[in-house]
C-alpha cells in the first residue's frame, strides 16, 4: 500500500483519526488506533453477489497525464482566442467544475456573444455549461458524445489529486490553484446531491485490512515517480475515517475502518449535464479536427479546448502521458449502498453497475501504456478477489 500516513485532525479524538490514502480509496494504516463503540454488526449491509458470470462489461480509459498539471491557459492562434483546459490525470471528472470555471472566465474576458467548445468529456460538458451560465451561446464540436468519450468510462470517485502532477514537475503555483479548482468543483457538485436519478451522492466506503501497517508515507518503489499528494490542504471537505470495533460489520478482516465519501454515478450524472446544456439551448455538432488549424473554420472567436488525452494527437502534445487503467462492471444491486478497499482491490457500487478496479501497482500502474483493448482475463481476476472476499472474510 502506498501513501499510507496517519494524522490526528485537530478536535479529532482519539478514535476518529484521519487516515491519507492514495486517491482517497488506499487502504489505511489501522494498527494502535482506539476503535469506535459498534456493538452489533451492521445488518443494512448487503453482500456483493462476484460471480465472473456478472461481468456484464470491461472497461479501459486512459487518464490525460501531465507531470506539470493540466493545461489551463489562452492562445491567440489567428484571430481565435484558444483556451487549453486538458490534461487532468485521474482527477478529471473530480476537478471539472473548478478548472471550467477558469478556462471560462478567460473565455469570457472579452465578453463573446458566442463560443466554442471543443470535446463532450467532463471539462467539456462542464466548460459548455459555465460558458451559458456566463451569458455566451454555446455549440459544442465533437468527435464523440459523452458515453463514447474517455470520461464516461472513469470510476466516479471524488479523487481531486489523482495522479494529477508531479510535485516536482508542477509550478511553484500550482497547489494553491489545485486548491482553488478542488473547493469550487467541490460547492458545485452540492447542486446536483438529492436530484432523481442520484447522480451524485454521499456513499460509505469500507477499508479492509489484516496486516497492521506503519503510520507514516511509504517510501516511493525504486523508479517509481513523485506524484504531487495536496489533499492535506482540503482536509475540512473529507469525513474521517472511522476504525470499527470488531464484530461491527459483517466483514471478518482484522481491521474494519469506514469514511463516507462523494460519488458519480456517471450514467445519471452524464445525462443530467448533457439535458442540462440542451435544455439551456446548447447546440451540438458531431466533428473531428486533425489539427488546430481546423479551428479556423469555426464561426466562434473564443474556443475551449477539451479533448483530453486525445490533445496528444490533435495538439501533437507529447507532454500527456497516458495511464492506462481498467473496470470490471458488475450487474448493479441497489441493495450495495458502499464501497470498499481491500488487497489493492476498490469497489464502488453505483447506480449504473458495480465497480471493481484492481489498483495494485500504484500509481505507476498503466503509466505510458495506450491500449485500450479490454483484459477480460485481469478483470475475472479482480472479480475472484471480490468473490473470495465474500465466501471467506465474510458474515
Ligand atoms: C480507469 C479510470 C478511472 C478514473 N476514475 C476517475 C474518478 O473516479 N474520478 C475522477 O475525477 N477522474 C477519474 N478518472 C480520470 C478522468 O476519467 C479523466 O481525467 C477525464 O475523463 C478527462 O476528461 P476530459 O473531458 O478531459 O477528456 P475526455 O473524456 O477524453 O473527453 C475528450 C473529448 O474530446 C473529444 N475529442 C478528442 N479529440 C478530438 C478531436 N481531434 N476532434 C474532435 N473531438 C475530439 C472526444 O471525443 C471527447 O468527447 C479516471 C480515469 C481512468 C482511466
Amino acid at each position: 500500500m502506498r501513501e499510507i500516513g496517519l494524522l490526528s485532525k485537530p478536535g479529532a479524538s482519539l478514535a476518529r483519526r484521519r487516515f491519507l490514502v492514495a486517491g482517497g480509496m488506499g487502504a489505511a494504516g489501522l494498527a494502535g488506533c482506539v476503535a469506535q463503540p459498534a456493538p452489533k454488526a451492521d445488518a443494512s449491509l448487503a453482500p456483493i453477489r462476484a460471480g465472473t458470470d456478472r461481468i456484464f462489461d470491461v472497461t479501459v480509459c486512459l487518464r490525460p497525464f501531465r507531470a506539470a498539471g493540466p493545461r489551463l491557459e489562452a492562445e491567440r492562434i489567428g484571430d481565435q482566442v484558444v483556451v487549453h483546459n486538458y490534461g487532468h490525470g485521474g482527477s478529471g471528472w473530480s476537478l471539472s467544475w473548478g478548472s471550467s470555471t477558469l478556462a471560462v472566465q478567460m473565455a469570457m474576458a472579452g465578453s463573446p456573444r458566442e463560443i466554442a467548445v471543443i470535446g463532450c468529456g467532463a471539462l467539456g460538458l462542464t466548460s459548455a455549461i459555465l460558458g451559458q451560465q456566463a451569458g455566451a451561446r454555446v455549440t459544442i464540436y465533437t468527435r464523440d458524445l459523452l458515453p463514447q468519450s474517455r470520461s464516461a468510462r472513469a470510476t466516479g470517485s471524488w479523487t481531486p489529486d489523482s495522479r494529477i502532477a508531479l510535485a516536482s514537475a508542477a509550478p511553484a503555483g500550482f497547489p494553491a490553484l489545485w486548491e482553488t479548482m478542488a473547493r469550487t468543483s467541490f460547492k458545485t457538485y452540492r447542486s446536483y446531491l438529492g436530484l432523481p436519478g442520484a447522480p451524485v451522492e454521499w456513499r460509505d466506503q469500507y477499508f479492509l485490512t489484516d496486516a497492521p501497517m506503519e503510520h507514516r508515507p511509504k517510501p516511493r518503489a525504486q523508479g517509481e515517480l513523485d506524484f504531487a499528494v495536496y489533499r492535506t490542504r482540503i482536509e475540512d471537505l473529507r469525513p474521517d475515517l472511522d476504525v470499527l470495533r470488531p464484530g461491527a460489520t459483517p466483514f471478518r478482516s482484522r481491521y474494519v475502518a469506514r469514511t463516507t465519501a462523494m460519488q458519480f454515478n456517471l450514467a445519471s450524472y452524464g445525462h443530467t449535464l448533457l439535458n442540462d446544456f440542451r435544455a439551456a439551448g446548447g447546440q451540438i455538432a458531431i466533428r473531428e479536427f486533425a489539427s488546430p488549424a481546423d479551428f479556423a473554420s469555426l464561426k466562434q472567436k473564443v474556443v475551449i479546448n477539451c479533448p483530453g488525452y486525445g490533445a496528444r494527437a490533435l495538439w501533437r502534445d507529447t507532454s500527456i502521458i497516458p495511464v492506462r487503467g481498467q473496470i470490471a462492471w458488475l450487474i448493479p444491486q441497489p441493495e450495495v449502498n458502499y464501497g470498499l478497499f481491500f488487497n489493492d482491490v476498490f469497489v464502488l457500487s453505483r447506480s449504473d453497475g458495480i465497480v471493481v478496479q484492481d489498483l495494485s501497482g500504484g500509481d505507476m500502474k498503466g503509466y505510458g501504456e495506450d491500449r485500450e483493448i479490454p483484459d477480460r482475463k485481469a478483470a475475472e481476476n479482480v472479480v475472484g478477489s471480490v468473490a473470495d472476499l465474500y465466501d471467506h472474510h465474510w458474515g
